[in-house]
């Protein structure tokens, strides 16, 4: 087959434009030279004569105008031959040439000429195909849309505005069986060109995007899935619970989201390494998903976290029973490395009530997941409105937080810590207070406990040792004189490695001399991973430093521990002090500190000290360091200093002379 009317027109020369002028002026020469006998033979002797020669001079004009008549009607037949001549010869070297099919339908779809194309990319040879119908060769799903598309282009197609249309236009895709009959994706523009005299047709231009379409695939699965597990990641879980939402609306049903976390992911990725964590996430996300039916999505939001949809549940108690079957699956241990490791989770749990979006839904049951967090291991929780606003604050605070260690929005206060019976400063506690835009300063029992379980308090620990060393050092030299700084450490700073060095860089850069600084740990730090707690404290306590135990009697040690760690100070805390001066039992307590403190050799320093009585009650047990209201309340670096000045002791020891710096207590 070939190109319409290319092959009958090609070799016709077109009458060059010098020849043409030539024969246009001719039937006017003759007129002109009938007009000159007819003035010559003027005046004519005869009418009859004369109207002989009229008549032939108008014959010759008439056939003249006739003649030219003709000679243009045919010079515009020329033309528009050799325009079709050229868009002929323009069409099949595209036809030739292009890697797209160029396919021309009559107007029922039938196939009246196809470009050598469709055999190297569909491997049909272009003459079986003609006659026939396109359709045919489609895929079964695609004929409707194929044919409705052909028929709209057929009837109100424009085909000399068509062609100057964007090309997404007419943009149609379907599958389309090669030789071999597997299915072949192809993108089509088609344009209306009925009317043009020389296709007379339909005529699609054909792409074929298999790989395009499944390169386009391959990037959708992995935005929208986990790489480590291959579940769902969090996109694709939100989008599929928003799809659920809509679909529930319809069949009234609800529609479930569980959001879990496993409760020791983080020791096992500390303890053993992320390869295995990484094992332990992806086996977990196995178990999980043989937990649920098909119909379930399971999902990775991230780290250790999972969620799960649960639709179409016909029963109100069907996140009870998928809970029941994770609590099972995770139970059996994990074996990673050659050791057993036991896993367990916290779900959160919310369900639709009240047309929540997706987001607000899987927000819910991480809500939920959080409280669940708070209430033990393993524990599984059902959201309730009420979480929402301690939680949303929670979640706000962290957020601040972290932008506050970079905006370096932390200042410290200093308590002065004194010698009781004199009223002299011999030091100082250092307080943390953040100073936050919105919130104005803000007290550590509200972000410190956020800042432990994020992790947060690390760096804002080192920073709170940093400053300290650094102002008790500068005091130092303005005045001429030493004093202790006391620094809070948190259990999760103890926890670190890097706490050593931070202590010693504090000191070694601030130049502050180690016997200088105290360190405030609490009873409980103590009470865990004992081995460790020693080893930390006495890598601490070779640095030169002294250790207190704040807040002392209100943890649950046992005095065995207080032998074995290398303390030096106990500080009484304040619930023992504000009763010490009620009645018989109320300085019972703080009496009994003050003489562990004696029989193990520890100083002894009251915390929250109000009044007059309780000072003096104090001394009377022999209790020689205090701090609180009575002296000062924690106060900014320049009235610290200017306390240091007008009270600031001349020498000083917070310690007993037993224990000297770096003789750890084993
Ligand atoms: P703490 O170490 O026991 O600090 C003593 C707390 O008692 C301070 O509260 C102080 O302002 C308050 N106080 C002092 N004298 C009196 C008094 O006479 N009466 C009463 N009612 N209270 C008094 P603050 O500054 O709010 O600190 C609370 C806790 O926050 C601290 O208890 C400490 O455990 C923690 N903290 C403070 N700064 C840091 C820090 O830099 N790092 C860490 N990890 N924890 C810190
Ligand atoms: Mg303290
Ligand atoms: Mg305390």
């Amino acid at each position: 087959m070939s190109a319409p009317a290319a092959e009958d027109l090609r070799g016709t020369d077109e009458p060059s434009p010098h020849v043409r002028s030539e024969s246009d002026v001719l039937p006017y020469l003759a007129a002109l030279t009938g007009l000159a006998v007819l003035i010559d033979a003027w005046p004519v002797e005869t009418p009859m004569a004369a109207g002989a020669v009229a008549l032939g001079t108008m014959m010759l004009a008439v056939l003249a105008f006739a003649r030219q008549l003709s000679a243009m009607r045919t010079s515009a037949q020329e033309q528009s031959e050799a325009t079709a001549r050229n868009f002929a010869a323009r069409f099949e070297a595209l036809a030739q040439h292009s890697s797209d099919i160029l396919t021309i339908l009559d107007a029922q779809g039938r196939v009246e000429f196809v470009s050598p194309a469709v055999a190297s990319v569909l491997g049909h040879s272009p003459s079986q195909l003609v006659g026939t119908r396109l359709t045919g060769l489609l895929h079964p799903d695609d004929v409707e849309a194929a044919e409705t598309y052909l028929a709209s282009l057929a009837r109100d197609g424009e085909p000399a505005s068509a062609i100057q249309r964007p090309s997404g236009a007419h943009q149609i895709e379907w599958r389309i069986a090669n030789a071999k009959g597997d299915w072949i994706s192809v993108v089509n523009v088609g344009t209306n060109r009925l009317l043009d005299p020389v296709v007379k047709g339909i005529v699609l231009n054909t792409r074929d995007v298999t790989e395009e379409n499944s390169i386009r695939l391959q990037y959708r699965h992995q935005a929208f899935s986990d790489p480590l597990t291959d579940l769902a990641n969090r996109s694709l879980f939100v989008y599929q619970v928003g799809h659920a939402l809509t679909r529930a609306v319809r069949l009234q049903q609800p529609v479930t989201v569980l959001v879990l976390d496993l409760d020791n992911f983080k020791t096992v990725n500390d303890s053993l390494g992320h390869a295995v964590g990484d094992q332990l996430i992806v086996e977990a996300a196995r178990r999980l998903v043989r937990c649920v039916r098909d119909s379930d999505l399971v999902a990775r939001l991230g780290g250790d976290e999972f969620a799960i949809l649960i639709e179409d549940s016909t029963r109100v108690d069907d996140a009870n029973v998928v809970a029941d079957r994770i609590g099972r699956a995770l139970a059996k241990p994990f074996s990673l490395n050659g050791k057993d490791v036991f896993v367990s989770a916290s779900i959160g749990i919310a369900g639709t009530s009240r047309g929540e979006t997706a987001d607000e839904l899987v927000r819910n049951a991480d809500v939920a997941m959080y409280v669940a967090k708070t209430r033990g291991k393993g524990v599984r929780v059902f959201f309730e409105p009420a979480m929402h606003a301690a939680a949303l604050e929670r979640l706000v605070v962290e957020a601040d937080l972290r932008s506050a260690i970079e905006c370096e929005e932390f200042l410290l206060h200093y308590q002065p810590i004194v010698q009781l019976d004199s009223g002299e400063i011999i030091g100082a506690e250092a307080l943390v207070r953040w100073s936050c835009r919105e919130r104005g300063i803000v007290a550590p029992s509200l972000f410190i406990p956020i800042a432990e379980e994020t992790g947060l308090i690390v760096p804002i620990g080192r920073w709170v040792l940093r400053r300290a060393c650094h102002m008790a050092r500068e005091w130092e030299v303005a005045r001429g004189k030493a004093m202790h700084i006391s620094v809070n450490l948190s259990s999760r700073q103890l926890r670190e490695p890097g706490i050593v060095d931070d202590v010693r860089d504090a000191l070694r850069d601030s130049g502050l001399a180690p016997q200088h600084l105290v360190l405030e740990l609490t009873e409980s730090m103590l009470m865990h991973d004992t081995e460790l707690s020693i080893a930390r404290l006495n890598a601490l306590k070779q640095l030169g430093v002294a250790l207190a135990i704040d807040d002392f009697g209100t943890g649950y040690s046992s005095l065995s521990y207080l032998q074995r760690y290398p303390i030096d100070i106990l500080k009484i805390d304040r619930s023992f002090v504000e009763v010490i001066d009620r009645g018989d039992d109320g300085p019972v307590l703080a009496s009994a500190i003050v003489a562990i403190g004696d029989a193990l050799r520890m100083s002894t320093v009251a915390e929250g000290i109000e009044t007059e009585e309780q000072r003096a009650a104090l001394r009377g047990l022999g209790c020689e360091l205090g701090q609180g209201y009575l002296f000062a309340p924690p106060v900014d670096e320049a009235a610290f200093y200017r306390l240091l000045l007008v009270r600031g002791a001349r020498s000083f020891s917070p310690l007993r002379s037993h224990r000297k710096p770096g003789a750890a207590v084993a």
